[in-house]
């Protein structure tokens, strides 16, 4: 597609020596991990401030552009690759920490700095950010805010929502108007609560150039237990059992039979066998060793098998690495079986942990039924769920196969009192779902709402189209 008469010429007078309209490099920035593609931008651009940011919008406005935020480009969604030719503008060049205040107990950084980083730095003040998105090594923090992003300690600790207590925002108006919304205090009220209708919004709303973020003390120490359970019912009753006891639970993980044995096979590792109920229990370190006996105690009182455990995070590394394989070993498995080109695609559905075994029983059901092999496991400990289906595009019938088992593992969700995505948001993947959702609850009126809120901030329609509400 034919840029418009001068956009790029005009973008690099506006922000020069950050503007890159090279095919090749445009489209680095129109696909997503799960192998989605999207239409290759006119142009990418990296600025390094807010009146940068500013300065596109306005321009994005003035020409009825679309404008494509991105991070690190991870989200598994299809909330951040373009769906009509425009511009993405990503902010991995606005990675600096702006400010540090223990006594405040908040750190603001630009939108581009990585979870990981910001983490380090953290660590050595003895404090961190809490939401660990699986992907916290790549995964940045305008990126983590506006798709509502929650991870493997979201048991404890929720997701962005909790932990967002002001934002730096650009908004796509005829001015590029620059907000500073919330404040950097736990308690906060300014009317209506923009800063939380943007965290989640996923790029539709405002482009946000940085966060004041809450933090919290490092745990004192973690001890670790991995219980392998021949009976999903055995496992559920533990997990109940755990999240009724007094233990301080950071991270409740699972994966069943068949998931934990391809990605053992990723790994190199070896495993009992059954399914995998992986807990982190935080303690201080006198208590360490009495904290792991009781925790052994309760998934062995549960039915498991075999239970290995470790006293610390650092005999913890191979077990979590069990757990963060589950992606990557359905990508390799997918691309040795159907080729390059194969998609893989995370669902993202949450039911109340107390209908974990229903909803387990009910996706390998309903995979059966519509032909596919899947991998499944999740964040139990609040009750997120990630069935992996990988498929061929390109063969006939084969997309609207697996569109209709997404479907149904949503409707089962819903059934169950639970939602059609819990963390990786609605992008294009879930529209559908969300409506279904919100119908189920008889609450059709609220995507009217949020189409009316969509217009409010976005007059021209130009900040990531088609996306969350179409
Ligand atoms: C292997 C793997 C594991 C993952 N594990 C998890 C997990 O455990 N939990 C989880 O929640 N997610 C997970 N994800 C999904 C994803 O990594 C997270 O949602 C992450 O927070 C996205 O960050 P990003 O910087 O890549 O954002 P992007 O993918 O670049 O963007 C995400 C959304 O935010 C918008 N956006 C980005 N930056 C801005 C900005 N500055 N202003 C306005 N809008 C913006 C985009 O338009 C898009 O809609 C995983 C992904 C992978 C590949």
């Amino acid at each position: 597609v034919a840029s418009p008469p001068g956009l790029v010429e005009e973008l690099s007078r506006l922000i020069p020596g950050s503007v890159y309209a090279d095919p090749a490099v445009a489209a680095l920035y129109a696909r997503e991990p799960s192998g989605l593609r999207g239409e290759p931008p006119l142009a990418v651009v990296l600025p390094r401030s807010a009146g940068e940011v500013s300065k596109v919008l306005r321009l994005a406005y003035r020409r009825r552009v679309p404008v494509y935020l991105q991070g690190a480009g991870s989200s598994l969604s299809g909330s951040a690759v373009p769906l009509e030719p425009g511009i993405v503008v990503s902010l991995e060049k606005m990675a600096r920490i702006r400010s540090l205040s223990i006594v405040d107990g908040y750190v603001e950084a630009e939108a581009g700095v990585r979870l990981g980083e910001l983490n380090a730095l953290l660590a050595e003040k003895g404090y961190m950010f809490p939401v660990d998105p699986a992907s916290v090594n790549v995964a940045t923090v305008g990126g983590a805010v506006n798709s509502g992003a929650g991870g493997l300690r979201g048991a404890k600790y929720g997701t962005m929502r909790d932990w967002v207590l002001g934002l730096e925002a650009v908004l796509p108006d005829e001015e590029g108007t620059v907000l500073s919304l919330g404040c950097r205090l736990v308690k906060c009220r300014q009317g209506y609560d923009l800063v939380r209708l943007l965290v989640g919004s996923e790029g539709t709303l405002a482009a946000v150039t940085a966060a004041a973020l809450r933090i919290t003390r490092l745990p004192r120490h973690l001890v670790v237990a991995a219980g392998f359970y021949g009976r999903l019912e055995d496992l559920a009753t533990a997990v109940a059992r755990l999240r009724e006891s007094s233990l301080d639970l950071l991270m409740m993980e699972f994966m069943d039979a068949p998931t934990v044995a391809k990605a053992a096979e990723y790994v190199g590792a070896g495993t009992p066998g059954g399914h995998m109920l992986l807990v982190a229990a935080e303690t201080c370190r006198c208590e360490a060793p009495e904290t792991l006996r009781l925790l052994e105690e309760m998934l062995r009182g549960s039915g498991a098998h075999s239970v290995h455990t470790a006293p610390g995070m650092e005999e913890a590394q191979g077990l979590i690495a069990l757990r963060r394989a589950m992606y990557p070993s359905q990508v390799r498995l997918a691309q040795e079986k159907l080729g390059p080109g194969v998609l893989v695609y995370v669902e993202d559905v949450a039911v109340p942990p107390s209908r974990l075994v229903e909803a387990v029983e009910g996706i390998r059901r309903l995979a059966e039924e519509h032909g596919f092999e899947l991998l499944l496991g999740g964040h139990v400990g609040d009750g997120n769920l990630h069935p992996i289906v990988a498929f061929d595009p390109r063969r006939r019938g084969e997309a609207e196969r697996a569109e209709a088992l997404f479907r149904e593992i949503m409707r089962l969700a819903v059934s169950l009192g639970g939602t059609v995505s819990a963390e990786h948001g609605i992008g294009v993947l879930k529209r559908e779902g969300l409506r279904m959702e919100l119908e189920a609850r008889g609450s059709l009126k609220a995507l009217d709402l949020m189409r009316a809120i969509k217009r409010v901030f976005d007059p021209m329609g130009i900040l990531n189209p088609h996306k969350v509400v179409a």
